[in-house]
């Protein structure tokens, strides 16, 4: 009897842990959904649920809700829109390969010269170039903001590299821009032909903001691409599977 007595208490004792063990573990999961919950309002850049917001800092859910606007002129527009950057909206032009359905504007581009209208997806990766890198770099590089943004053009209606066939350029739909260089506040020069290899701080800032472009542009190519490109970036926003950085 005594005996018997002894494993129903022992018995008692298992179970009352096996319950412990398991309201524990509950808290802790609870826990970790709660705090998981708040960290993620608190940095919707991280938040693959939350709607885009370019004021947001570069997280690991811009990429993909970038890439997830794909050709959605609307939904791009949207995203403007919420993230308060001022723009207009052209007519569409062309036909057929050079068809411009969404030619947008950003009313602060700093490109050079004129304010040329791209495809709204190009203009957000403009727009987050200029306000997440170019900006920051030369005020770190040289203390100075850029003042301007020297293009080479943004429509061109071109196959690639001028050929007379083949595929199309991103320039011939407007999603595509060239970049040569930038002007800073004091009026210091910044140029991809002259400034690439420079080995000092221009040719620190360029390859930093080439870098850096990459995570806003389908497409970034550069000197290290080719002869092609020793005096521009090209940036466009082709929908691939895999970003061309080079
Ligand atoms: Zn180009």
């Amino acid at each position: 009897m005594g005996c018997y007595a002894v494993k129903l208490e022992i018995s008692r004792s298992i179970g009352k842990f096996v319950f412990d063990r398991r309201a524990i573990a509950l808290l802790v999961f609870a826990s970790i959904l709660v705090a998981g919950h708040a960290w993620l309002r608190a940095h919707p850049e991280n938040n693959p649920w939350a709607p885009l917001d370019l004021r947001d800092p570069p997280g690991w859910a811009t990429q993909s809700k970038l890439a997830a606007i794909g050709s959605d002129t609307e939904a791009c527009r949207a995203v403007l829109e919420r993230s308060e950057v001022q723009f207009d909206v052209l007519a569409s032009q062309g036909s057929g390969a050079c068809a411009r359905p969404d030619r947008t504007i950003l009313s602060e581009s700093l490109l050079q010269p004129g304010n040329p209208a791209m495809t709204c997806p190009a203009a957000i990766g403009l727009h987050l170039w200029l306000e997440k890198s170019l900006q920051p770099a030369a005020m770190q590089k040289f203390g100075q903001e850029i003042a301007s943004i020297q293009h080479l053009g943004v429509y061109n209606c071109r196959r690639l590299y001028g050929r007379s066939e083949g595929a199309w350029s991103e320039h011939a739909t407007g999603n595509a821009v060239d970049i040569a260089g930038f002007t800073l506040s004091d009026g210091t020069t910044i140029s991809v032909l002259s400034d690439w290899d420079d080995g000092g701080a221009k040719g620190e800032f360029l390859s930093r903001v080439r870098d850096d472009a990459c995570a806003m542009f389908g497409t970034v190519l550069s000197p290290d691409y080719n002869a092609a490109h020793r005096d521009h970036f090209h940036l466009d926003q082709a929908e691939r599977a895999w970003g061309v950085c080079r």
